[in-house]
């Protein structure tokens, strides 16, 4: 499995198409180095794994969906000069990353844990930590 994003731009589209301007095709160049023999599937825009209707994509790569896009967009933005093409994979890559959580170390653990915002102040102390505490007071 040697994969490569095929990326095709369709000026002919109507206007209320501009979303399917620019494709995204999967293909594997260990099947054919020619376009199209080698199209394995369409790169779909969001890739929900948890989504009861699955896109074939997803029903391909399962668990590995996102990483496996994430690695050929990163790849194909280095590669391509179009800035239509690079806007949409900059689109596309932005929908896939999760954000960041935001962890803080825990000031009697020193676990990272998620703190919440009390105003501007936020929490240092883990839940864990809070917990006990107030389990050795009472
Ligand atoms: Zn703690």
């Amino acid at each position: 499995m040697k994969l490569k994003l095929h990326i095709t731009k369709n000026k002919n589209l109507k206007d209320y198409q501009t979303g399917k301007y620019i494709r995204f095709a999967i293909t594997d160049l260990e099947i054919s180095k020619n376009y199209p023999e080698n199209f394995v599937t369409i790169l779909p825009k969001q890739i929900q794994t948890t989504a009861k209707i699955k896109s074939n994509f997803v029903k391909k790569y399962k668990n590995e969906s996102v990483k496996i896009a994430i690695k050929l967009l990163k790849q194909e933005l280095n590669a391509t000069d179009d800035q239509d093409i690079k806007n949409e994979i900059r689109e596309r890559l932005k929908i896939l990353n999760p954000k960041p959580k935001k962890l803080v170390k825990c000031n009697k653990c020193g676990r990272d844990f998620q703190a919440r915002k009390f105003g501007y102040r936020t929490q240092k102390i883990c839940y864990e930590c809070v917990s006990k505490r107030y389990l050795n007071q009472s």
